[in-house]
């Protein structure tokens, strides 16, 4: 590859040609340039324009974004005159108006000489650096939130303010926010390992287990109910709404076009005929609030575990209590893996076995295949041949059991034809006292293996996000 020659405030470098930008060099060169927008595992942005530096190209000066131009041959850097401290002084100080409680944007602003900024402060929090919506589509896939409006107007927001049907509650975007002004949305739903210790703590009551969360009792359990494995989730809501525990329950529906959405049921027929796991995501806010909002008091949720986390999310911002105080929610939680982008997911079966996925009677996930079942005739393949049909945000959720939820169930470690049912709080115990079925032991040892290995390779896709917060700069937490 060719080479190419620069020189960084009197230093040369060579480098290859197309390798990097000015503030990739600078950094091989031990240079610091400050920056708040920029994430290695992201494309350069250049809002924050705090890593401004001077080129001399042709024999003229400029100021440019260190983030994302690119080094070329003979280009002459300087990071460290006194025309580049006054453009990032101003800079720090338009920022520090934006947001004047931040003590690391205080700290640079400190070293840069600025004690007292000299423009009113709206405190704001939020400094438009846009890395929490660019992690959130460029990185994780799931594109919950973005930049809107302009101007004197612009923010970070969902589509239209309401409530993101979109957020998988994944924490990446908060991770990256350099003034926690994320956090403070409450139409999106990222939380922290704390936030989630917490929200155990809060709303959950049993034996600590480090793999499978917290637990009151684990079994195996089979309802006279023919379904999914032993039939539990079914079960527990028909037996629930008779009991008068339940008005009504939101639930994953089959349909043609996504595979699945969630739908409020409040009768036997609409359950039953809900039932079967679909594999896709769907989100489960518009069919609460709608159950909210006609009045039911008692409502059991049925959700992956970026479902679960987003309920809870909301329960515990208060959401819930201040709207609808008499509302009780139960969350039943399912096993999650992974879940499928369906079209994708549709065209691949299509395209293995020359069958139509909409007209599946039964889709599973067991010892690591996917199962369909069309015609009375099952047709499967391994689960890792349906990589590429995983849908976006999925990797980065380490979450299989559904840590948060009053009830998990799943498939994993029980024996055909039953469910595995993990009681996490007094809640879920009493909506499970209502329901009649059969116990037996589960194999724990096979659920923690699989938790595991979700966690693991969730793990190493936050580790990337880590990775690329240290180098970034001071403001980086
Ligand atoms: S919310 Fe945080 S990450 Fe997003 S643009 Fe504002 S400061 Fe940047
Ligand atoms: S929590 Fe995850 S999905 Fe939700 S907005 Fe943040 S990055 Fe996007």
């Amino acid at each position: 590859m060719t080479r190419l020659k620069i020189k960084i405030d009197g230093h040369e470098m060579e480098m290859d040609v197309g390798q990097a930008t000015i503030l990739e060099a600078a950094r091989l060169a031990g240079i610091h340039i400050p920056t708040l927008c920029h994430h290695p595992s992201i494309k350069p942005y250049g809002s924050c324009r705090l890593c401004t530096v001077q080129i001399v190209k042709n024999g003229r000066k400029k100021f440019v974004t260190a983030c994302n131009y690119p080094v070329e041959e003979g280009l002459v850097v300087i990071t460290d005159s006194a025309e580049v401290a006054g453009i990032r002084k101003m800079i720090l100080e338009l920022l520090i108006a934006r947001s004047s409680q931040e003590e690391r944007l205080l700290e640079t602003a400190r070293e840069y000489g600025i004690f007292k900024p000299r423009f009113l402060q709206e405190d704001k929090s939020c400094i438009l650096c846009g890395l929490c919506y660019r992690i959130c589509e460029e990185l994780v896939g799931v594109c919950a939130i973005n930049a809107q409006n302009r101007g004197v107007s612009r923010d970070v927001d969902t589509p239209y303010g309401e409530l993101s049907e979109d957020c998988i509650a994944c924490g990446a975007c908060a991770l990256v926010c350099p003034t926690k002004s994320i956090l403070k949305r409450r139409n999106i739903y990222p939380l922290s390992c704390a936030d989630i210790k917490e929200m155990e703590e809060e709303y959950l009551c049993g034996t600590i287990d480090n793999d499978l969360g917290v637990n009151r009792e684990m079994f195996a359990g089979k309802s006279n109910i023919e379904g999914q494995d032993g039939g539990m989730v079914t079960s527990i809501l028909l037996q629930g709404i008779e009991a008068g525990l339940l008005d009504a329950a939101v639930v994953a529906q089959k349909n043609k076009s996504c595979g699945a959405n969630a739908v409020l049921v409040d009768e036997t027929e609409s359950i039953l005929q809900a039932k079967g796991t679909k594999y896709v995501r769907v989100s489960v806010i518009a069919p609460l609030l709608d159950a909210l909002l006609k009045g039911e008091k008692r409502i059991a949720v049925v959700g992956t575990p970026c479902q679960i986390r987003v309920v809870r999310k909301l329960q515990r911002q208060g959401y819930f209590n201040d709207k609808f105080p008499d509302a009780e929610i139960f969350l039943i939680g399912l096993f999650c893996f992974e879940s499928f982008d369906y079209e994708s997911l549709r065209n691949r079966i299509r395209e293995l076995f020359g069958i139509d996925l909409d007209k599946a009677e039964k889709t599973q996930i067991a010892r690591g295949k996917f199962i369909v079942t069309v015609g009375g005739k099952d047709y499967s393949c391994p689960v890792r041949e349906l990589k590429s049909q995983v849908r976006a945000g999925c990797p980065f959720c380490g979450d299989l059991v559904n840590l948060l939820a009053d009830i998990s169930i799943g498939s994993i470690g029980s024996e055909e034809g039953y469910s595995t049912v993990i009681v996490r709080s007094e809640r879920g115990e009493k909506l499970l006292e209502a329901a009649s079925f059969n116990r037996k032991e589960i194999s724990r040892d096979e659920i923690v293996k699989l938790a595991a290995i979700k966690k693991k390779n969730a793990d190493t896709n936050f580790a990337g996000i880590l990775a690329g917060l240290p180098n970034r700069d001071e403001f980086s937490s």
